[in-house]
């Protein structure tokens, strides 16, 4: 994920590298908002600093669907593929 904090001068190799305290990466889950890690989401420390290449919002309603998409696999099993 590209992630640029605004002021600072980083490279593109910089820029992509970020570690963050409170992730989980057994659960791809954020401790600090007991919610999935979408860097950039409401309460995340990168807060209003960082430009993301796919804004937030969308990222954000990716997710949903995914899960959305899992809970569904989760109870009627897998979709049928088509040939
Ligand atoms: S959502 Fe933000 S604060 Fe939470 S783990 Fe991800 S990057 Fe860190």
């Amino acid at each position: 994920m590209l992630i640029k904090v605004l002021g600072a001068e980083l490279t593109d190799d910089e820029a992509m590298s970020f570690s963050c305290p409170h992730f989980d990466p057994d659960q791809d889950y954020c401790r600090l908002l007991k919610n999935d890690c979408v860097p950039g989401r409401p309460g995340c420390v990168l807060g209003s600093k960082a430009v993301f290449a796919v804004p937030v919002e969308e990222r954000l309603r990716e997710r949903e669907e995914e899960k959305c998409q899992q809970e569904f696999e989760r109870v009627y099993g897998p979709r049928p593929r088509q040939n």
